[in-house]
C-alpha cells in the first residue's frame, strides 16, 4: 500500500464526489434545516458500509458515522449548512439564481464532501487490510449559526476519538497552527412601564434607556479588558414609536477574548453593568446567556503531518477552472487579503488564478479575531485543520464569488481536501509514533485547563433558531 492507492481510491470517485458537492450546492440549506444535505452525505456513507446515526446532541441533522470496531479511531468532520441571502449562479458576475435565497457563500458543499471523499478512501483501506483502525465522518450541522458542533461535544460524540483532522475551504492550502477567540452570547432584556411620552412621562419608565446605558457603560468598560477582546452589540427591539415610553427593549451582546476566562470576567462585568442600568432606570432586567464556545488548541504535530500529505497529493485544476478562476478575480480585489500571507509567497500568489501550492502555516502563534464552533471540538481531541484553496486568490469568504466559485471550480480544492486528509487518516493509524505526537501536545496545551461545555444549562439548539 502506498500513499498514491489512497488518492487513486479518491481520483476514482471524482464523477461522484463533484456531483454530490453540487447537488448539495444547488440545494443550499441554512442552520438546521440541512435535511436534505445530511441525508445525502448519510446515504453516500451507508452506502459505502458506515453505520450511520443521526440526531446527535438533539440535532435532527446532526450525525455520525462510523466504520471498524479497532483502535486507534480517527475521524473528520463535514459541514454542510448554507447562507442567507446569498443565491448566486456559478458566473463571474454577480446573478443571484434566486433573490434573496440562502447560498453556499462558505463552500460548505465542498467542505462535507471533501471530508466524505477522505473517510470513504480511508475504510477502503481499512477494509483491504492495509492499515488498522476505524474512521469517523462527523457530520456537523449549524456551524454558521448555531454552534452544533457544541452540541455533538456535549452528547459525548467525541468520546472515543484518538484525533480529527478538518479542513475550510479558502484560496491557498496550508495548515492551520493558530488558535481564536472563545466567545458567550447573552440576551439582556429590560422591562419598563409605557406612558405617553409628552404628556405623561413620569408615569414611564423607559427599556430604551436602560439599553443605551448598559451600552454606554460598555463603552466606558472597553479600556479596560484586554486589548484582544472584542464586544459586540445589536439592539433587537428599542420600541415602536416615540411618543410611547418604550415599556420593552432587549439588546444582544457577543463577547470574546483569547481565554475563556477573559471571556467569563468580562460577560460578569456586563452583566453587572446592565443590572446597574436597570437600577438606574427602575426598569426590571431578564439576562439571559444564549451560547458559549471555546477557542481552538491547535496542534502543531497533526499541522505537520497535513502539510507532508498535501505535499504527496496532486491538485487536479482544470483549465476551464483555471480560466473561470482568473475571470472571477477581476470582480474583487485580492491586494488585502494577500497580506495573510507570509510575505515571500505573496508575489507567486499574486501571479496565479488559483494558489495551488501548499505553504506553511500563516497562523503560527496567533490568535485570530473570529471564533468557530470547532473551538470546543479541539480541547476534546487533538484537532488538526487546514485551508485548502477552493477558491481564487483572495476570494473573500461570504461573498457572491465563494458561492459562484463553490459550484465546479472549487472540486479541484476538495479533491486535494480529500486526499489530505484521507493520507493524514492513514499516517495517523500506521505511524503510532504520530498518534502519540498528537495526543502528548493536547494534553500538554490543555494541561491544568478544565473544560466544560459553555453551553447555558440545558441548552437547546432549537430554542435558538426560534428566538
Ligand atoms: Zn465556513
Amino acid at each position: 500500500m502506498s500513499k498514491q492507492d489512497l488518492f487513486d481510491a479518491i481520483e476514482a470517485e471524482r464523477e461522484r464526489l463533484r456531483s454530490l458537492s453540487t447537488a448539495i450546492w444547488e440545494t443550499p440549506e441554512v442552520a438546521f434545516q440541512e435535511t436534505e444535505s445530511a441525508e445525502r452525505l448519510q446515504a453516500a456513507l451507508r452506502e459505502e458500509g458506515f453505520e450511520v446515526e443521526a440526531g446527535i446532541g438533539d440535532i435532527d441533522t446532526a450525525f455520525v458515522a462510523r466504520y471498524g470496531d479497532d483502535d486507534p479511531v480517527v475521524g473528520t468532520m463535514g459541514e454542510f449548512d448554507a447562507l442567507p441571502g446569498l443565491s448566486q449562479k456559478a458566473t463571474a458576475e454577480r446573478e443571484p439564481i434566486s433573490e434573496g435565497e440562502p447560498g453556499h457563500g462558505c463552500g460548505h458543499n465542498l467542505f462535507g464532501v471533501g471530508s466524505l471523499g477522505g473517510a470513504i478512501a480511508l475504510k477502503r483501506a481499512i477494509e483491504r487490510g492495509d492499515v488498522t483502525g476505524s474512521v469517523v465522518f462527523f457530520g456537523t450541522p449549524a456551524e454558521e449559526s448555531g454552534g452544533g458542533k457544541i452540541y455533538m461535544v456535549r452528547d459525548g460524540a467525541f468520546d472515543d476519538v484518538d484525533a480529527v483532522v478538518s479542513w475550510h475551504p479558502g484560496w491557498y492550502n496550508a495548515p492551520g497552527k493558530g488558535s481564536c477567540l472563545a466567545v458567550d452570547a447573552f440576551e439582556f432584556a429590560f422591562e419598563g412601564e409605557s406612558s405617553h411620552a409628552a404628556g405623561s412621562p413620569e408615569s414611564g419608565r423607559s427599556a430604551l434607556d436602560a439599553v443605551q446605558l448598559l451600552n454606554t457603560g460598555v463603552e466606558f468598560m472597553r479600556e479596560h479588558v484586554p486589548d484582544a477582546a472584542r464586544i459586540h452589540y445589536v439592539i433587537h427591539e428599542g420600541g415602536d414609536a416615540p411618543n410611547v415610553v418604550p415599556p420593552y427593549a432587549n439588546v444582544e451582546y457577543l463577547v470574546r477574548a483569547p481565554e475563556r476566562e477573559q471571556v467569563e470576567q468580562i460577560a460578569a462585568w456586563v452583566q453587572d453593568i446592565a443590572e446597574g442600568a436597570a437600577l438606574m432606570t427602575q426598569t426590571d432586567l431578564d439576562a439571559t446567556k444564549i451560547s458559549g464556545m471555546y477557542g481552538v488548541v491547535p496542534n502543531y504535530a497533526l499541522g505537520d503531518a497535513i502539510l507532508d500529505n498535501m505535499e504527496q497529493a496532486d491538485f487536479p485544476l482544470s483549465d476551464d477552472q483555471e480560466a473561470f478562476a482568473a475571470d472571477l478575480r477581476e470582480t474583487f480585489d485580492a491586494e488585502t487579503a494577500l497580506a495573510q500571507l507570509p510575505e515571500d509567497t505573496r508575489a507567486e500568489a499574486r501571479e496565479e488564478a488559483v494558489f495551488t501550492r501548499p505553504i506553511e502555516a500563516t497562523d503560527e502563534g496567533t490568535t485570530g479575531p473570529y471564533s468557530t464552533d470547532s473551538g470546543d471540538v479541539s480541547w476534546n481531541v487533538p484537532l488538526g485543520r487546514f485551508t485548502a484553496a477552493t477558491w481564487p486568490v483572495g476570494t473573500p469568504l461570504h461573498s457572491w464569488q465563494a458561492v459562484a466559485a463553490g459550484k465546479d471550480l472549487g472540486t479541484a480544492g476538495m479533491e486535494f481536501a480529500a486526499k489530505t486528509i484521507a493520507g493524514t487518516m492513514y499516517d495517523l493509524l500506521e505511524d503510532e509514533e504520530l498518534l502519540a505526537q498528537a495526543r502528548a501536545e493536547f494534553e500538554d496545551r490543555t494541561a491544568d485547563r478544565e473544560y466544560e461545555v459553555a453551553l447555558p444549562e440545558d441548552a437547546d439548539p432549537y430554542e435558538l433558531i426560534n428566538r
